[in-house]
């Protein structure tokens, strides 16, 4: 495990100093090029931009394949933890420092497969985050093997001959889960899409979950390439509580479905129609879903201050 902490983050920010892209900007991203997530890194520092985030206050929680490799990139607090347990590390900061900005990286091995089971449990406790779930259908760091979402009759190192079992669609599987509280989707290319959703799953008030359809050009390309060349491919699910596009960048779709994004039975009936197309945009949402972020510790009257030098109290005992 890595926890990244970057030098000036014992700095307080600049009175009036206003943020870019650059200040969350840390080293050169290693992904391969074409690879969807440098868009995605990308749009997550413009998010932070935005949003004026302040750096010291902002964490990134990962844990193993190409997309846990984000924090190293994010000039933040950073967490780059096991295989499927970024979910875990990341409630346990948001339990203890509900003032920071906190936000899950994980791939569709790490979260649909090891980390399943911290997946179930991360949705159903609801704690302020946001998740990204890159999911470009394949474990692409160690080089081709079959994942959760692989489509069936994937050609892997672990399948020669093709996948043999359907894949969990990880939309429909949120959106089954208890006490769910926002499931959007959205695709790595279509930036204005990517960037509302973003925006929109930070604006949430408890655990956003997104999925991102994410280009890898390396092993997948014959996955998503008709998905990016089709115009027809892709559905915009459509509504003013939903993800809400200009004019111009929602013309630009030739398919919109209108979709209330408070009803959960429709939601999971539109989560089906991967068969036939790539649905994106706000499935659900339900802003008063309980939070166990809410109870328990923050309630019993220690202040974050008292609660961080508990913190380093106890942590200075294991200090050399
Ligand atoms: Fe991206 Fe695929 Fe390369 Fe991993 S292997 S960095 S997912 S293009």
């Amino acid at each position: 495990m890595i926890a990244l902490k970057p030098d000036f983050c014992d700095i307080e920010p600049l009175e009036g100093h206003l943020l870019s892209t650059d200040d969350y900007a840390s080293s050169e991203a290693r992904w391969c090029s074409g690879c969807g997530a440098h868009t995605i890194l990308h749009s997550v520092q413009k998010l932070c931009a935005d949003e004026q985030l302040p750096p010291e206050k902002t964490v990134f929680v990962s844990g193993i394949g190409c997309s846990s490799r984000f924090p190293h990139y994010m000039k933040t607090y950073g967490f780059h933890g096991l295989h499927g347990r970024a979910f875990p590390v990341a409630s346990g900061v948001k339990f203890r420092r509900p003032d920071l900005n906190v936000f899950v990286i994980t791939g569709d091995g790490d979260c649909c497969s090891i980390g399943a089971g911290h997946w179930v449990h991360a949705i159903r406790y609801n704690m302020k985050m946001v998740v990204l779930l890159f999911d470009n259908s394949i474990y692409g760091l160690t080089k081709n093997q079959t994942s959760p979402t692989s489509p069936l009759g994937t050609v892997t190192n672990t399948h020669p001959t093709g996948s043999v079992l359907p894949p969990i669609n990880p939309i429909q599987s949120t959106l089954g889960l208890a006490n769910v509280s926002f499931v959007a989707q959205t695709v790595d290319w279509k930036l204005a899409h990517l960037e509302a959703t973003l925006k929109k799953a930070f604006d949430h008030p408890g655990l956003a979950f997104v999925r991102i359809v994410q280009r890898c050009p390396i092993w997948m390309r014959d996955t998503y390439e008709p998905t990016v060349k089709d115009p027809n491919a892709i559905t915009v699910l459509n509504h003013n509580e939903g993800i809400v596009l200009e004019d111009d960048a929602l013309k630009k779709f030739r398919h919109v479905m209108e979709h209330d994004p408070s009803d959960i039975v429709k939601a999971r009936e539109v989560a089906e129609l991967v068969k036939t197309t790539t649905p994106i945009g706000l499935f659900y949402q339900n802003k008063n879903a309980s939070r166990y972020d809410e109870y328990g510790a923050h309630n019993l009257g220690i202040s974050v201050e008292d609660r961080i030098d508990a913190i380093n109290s106890h942590m200075d005992k294991y200090a050399i």
